[in-house]
């Protein structure tokens, strides 16, 4: 029996590995959400990906043999995989954060006390034309995504992100997603501006939580805007990422994974990442016993209502690195 649903979310409950970076090619730093500033590389085995922290206190230690990652708990072999390269922060696309910087203050995520840089429409640019001028890159590029936290206004931010969509989509024939916090035109105008997928992140469906973890922000307006985008967009183009391990429980995770794909959204089951600097949050990274029930229930509800997270061309459904993705992994 293939057990490698089960490997990958043994190594996502796991987080990291003990790995010499010298191994590694391209290693990668997540500038948005909640794994920001934490170095990791991504691992391809049994047709899986995973994008494995590198974290020398764990248990887990990887090394090369020929060509082969092999990952071992003490001496017993867990997986043998092979590096994949990121080409923007990760595999197959060129995945960018526009405003590495948030006015907000969620309390999982460690962007607004990272104080990152905020991107122009030229760094933009550059950073695709360096891809496309390294003929490895070009030839592995599948996609372009663009995300962003917010600098000065939500509004100000859809804005700048819309209008570098629209140029980029003016010079690349490649599929555009696109992550923001939403406004009352966001769908509209990055629909316009070129974007082919959109995600708009509820982070929890348990409104108590949500109330703690997201000050100043609407979970019902969130709603609101994925409902809108699934008409603008269609099914299949639409997804959200529901946090796991801030607290909530199953069954809440459940009901608003159902909730959501009765709207026709994909939701992205992410485990928290127990951020360093954001140790006061009482988040606990979920088991891979729970990861893996979550993912088998998510499948099921998407074969019910008749979505396909299998047709994604951006974003985090494309990439699966750091989720168990329904028709991919389960
Ligand atoms: S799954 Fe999403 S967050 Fe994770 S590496 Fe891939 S694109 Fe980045």
């Amino acid at each position: 029996m293939d057990k490698s649903a089960e490997t990958k979310a043994f190594l996502i409950a796991e987080g990291g590995v003990d790995i010499d970076e010298r191994i590694l090619g391209r290693i990668t730093t997540p500038a948005s959400g909640p794994g920001a500033g934490l170095t990791s590389f991504f691992l391809r085995f049994n047709g899986h990906r995973v994008r494995l922290g590198i974290k020398h206190s764990s248990r887990l230690k990887a090394s090369l043999e020929g060509d082969e990652v092999v990952i071992r708990d003490h001496e017993k072999e867990i997986v043998r995989g092979y590096l994949e390269d990121a080409i923007a922060h990760c595999p197959e696309q060129a995945y960018i954060t526009v405003s590495e910087v948030c006015i907000f203050d969620c309390q999982y995520c460690p962007v607004p006390l990272l104080g990152g840089s905020v991107k122009d429409q030229s760094d933009v640019e550059t950073a695709i034309s360096r891809i496309l001028a390294d003929p490895k890159l070009a030839r592995k590029l599948r996609s372009i995504a663009l995300t962003s936290g917010v600098e000065e206004s939500p509004q100000r931010e859809v804005e700048r992100v819309a209008a570098i969509i629209r140029i980029l989509r003016a010079k690349y024939d490649l599929p555009i997603g696109v992550a923001v916090y939403p406004t009352q035109n966001s769908t509209k105008l990055l629909k316009e501006a070129g974007a082919d997928e959109i995600k708009y992140n509820v982070e929890t469906m348990d409104r108590q939580l949500f109330e703690t973890m997201c000050p100043g922000l609407s979970l019902d307006f969130v709603l609101e805007a994925l409902k809108d985008a699934v008409e603008i967009f269609g099914r299949n183009k639409v997804f959200s990422n529901i946090l796991v391990g801030l607290g909530e429980d199953d069954q809440s995770v459940i009901n608003g994974m159902q909730d959501l794909i009765k709207m026709g959204v994909i939701p992205i089951l992410r485990a928290v990442v127990e951020h360093p600097l954001r140790s006061q949050t009482r988040m606990r990274r979920p088991s891979a016993e729970r990861l893996l029930r979550l993912a088998r229930k998510e499948r099921a509800l998407l074969d019910q209502y008749g979505l396909r997270a299998d047709v994604a061309e951006t974003m985090c459904a494309a990439c699966t690195g750091c989720d168990l993705m329904p028709h991919r992994d389960v």
